[in-house]
């Protein structure tokens, strides 16, 4: 049997550490990372053998848990009709409609790849709609690893202490303001200098790669307030929790009644992950007149060989058709269930923490009940020490948790009553590791 070990020495040689994004290299943590080769529903099989309840959830996308039945059937039936055919298929305009039934301010979509190129997208065409070039992003929020948006950007960079990154030209981020979040008063200190010359504010609906930071009471709705007295974008990224915590994303999460009523809209919004159920796919959607300045309407350019794949497309079909309101209420009331056994194995260990949450998001920061975290000051002020003894010994005892303290953990659908069990049994003694360290 070839072992993980072996497999990532080999990985070594051939790949950049081993690997095709930087936090699976368990950096953070340590160790050898288990190489997986199946999963199915709650968990993941490594070379190994060993079986894992999966917490990170491929980052998101599988908001119905591994190789669910129904969404493999619409893709093996995609698959047998061709893999790409580089021209207009059905399957687009029906992914389309899903996102604009549950989020009817996506008057426009257009389809891409990755969520870095959502995001990319919208920038370009945020600067290219309103004729100028300053972007705002908060510090703390990643966006995926466009130029621009590449600095104090949380996740991986944060993981690794990283404050930008080499090989981003210093006038490629001259253009881009970088704030606090949740500092609303330093956004309306900006716009009354320099308002007329930005075309946008960026921002996570609801951080969650600098660990989960929930935006304060009014904070999206100031964003948009400020951003439309002054002619700037409003650029909400859901790439992460879009579809996953709520059906309409973070935004029907906090800003839709219960008639669906929106208290405020932003002008775009980017998707990725649970829009493609695991397969490569992710968006920009949002109002007509701003995304009909894309190519071939208007005078912005955007473009992708393997857009709206159709593959790609089947697999996103079918997981929004299957994610239905029992489908968040499971997600929900697991993570209520995993966030309390949390609590009370971190109280029980005498672990200084406070559990950080936004909708069925939630990660855990240690040393920080005394302030909370509100900003990516806060986030790396964290004890983040504990986290590695804490993951291993939930990766001893069979628990597949984000390898850094600055990424969320995701549930999903598929996460039964002895998937549960296996976590909610690893806690104490993860606890007890985390209180050592
Ligand atoms: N935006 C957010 C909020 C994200 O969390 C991510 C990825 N984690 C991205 C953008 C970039 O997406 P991708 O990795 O698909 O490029």
């Amino acid at each position: 049997m070839t072992t993980s070990a072996d497999l990532f020495a080999t990985a070594q040689g051939l790949m950049p550490g081993g690997v095709n994004s930087p936090v699976r290299a368990f950096g953070s943590v340590g160790g050898v990372p288990p190489f997986m080769v199946s999963g199915e529903g709650p968990r993941l099989r490594d070379a190994d053998g060993n079986t894992y309840v999966d917490l990170v959830c491929s980052w998101g996308p599988l908001l119905l848990g591994h190789a669910h039945p129904g969404v493999l059937e619409a893709v093996h039936a995609a698959v047998d009709r061709g893999l790409s055919f580089g021209a207009s298929t059905p399957a687009e305009a029906q992914l389309a409609e899903l996102v604009q039934q549950r989020v009817p301010a996506v008057e426009r979509i257009r389809m891409v790849s990755t969520g870095t190129e959502a995001t990319m997208t919208a920038i370009r065409l945020a600067r290219g709609f309103t004729g100028r070039d300053l972007v705002v992003k908060f510090a703390g929020c990643y966006h995926g690893h466009e130029d621009a948006l590449l600095v104090a950007a949380g996740s991986g960079l944060a993981t690794l202490s990283l404050p930008g990154s080499a090989g981003v030209p210093a006038g490629t981020v001259a253009d881009t303001v970088v704030l606090p979040y949740n500092d609303l008063s330093a956004v309306e200190e900006l716009f009354a200098e320099r308002g007329e010359r930005i075309a946008a504010i960026i921002t996570e609906a609801a951080p969650a790669n600098m660990g989960v930071v929930e935006p304060g009471e009014g904070f999206n709705a100031g964003l948009r307030r400020i951003t439309a007295e002054h002619g700037a974008l409003l650029i909400l990224d859901e790439v992460l929790t879009g579809f996953r915590v709520h059906p309409a994303g973070y935004w029907g999460l906090s800003a839709l009644d219960e008639a669906g009523t929106a208290a405020w809209t932003p002008d775009l919004f980017t998707f990725g992950k649970v829009i493609g159920g695991g397969l490569p796919t992710a968006a920009l959607g949002g109002r007509a007149d701003v995304m009909e300045f894309l190519a071939p309407l208007g005078p912005v350019y955007q473009a992708g060989t393997l857009s709206g794949n159709p593959v790609a497309m089947a697999a996103g079909v079918a997981t929004l058709q299957y994610a239905d309101g029992v489908v968040y209420d499971t997600i929900d009331g697991l993570s209520r269930q995993l966030q309390a056994e949390l609590r009370s194995a971190l109280d029980a260990a005498g672990v200084d923490h406070t559990i950080q949450h936004a909708g069925n998001l939630f990660s855990v920061a240690f040393g920080t009940s005394r302030t909370g975290v509100h900003d990516y000051a806060q986030a790396q002020a964290q004890e983040a020490f504990r986290y590695p003894p804490f993951f291993h010994a939930m990766l001893d005892a069979g628990v597949y948790l984000p390898p850094s303290v600055y990424e969320a953990w995701f549930l999903s659908a598929a996460h039964d009553d002895a998937a549960m069990e296996t976590v909610i049994a690893a806690l104490p003694a993860a606890a007890e590791a985390a209180a050592a360290a």
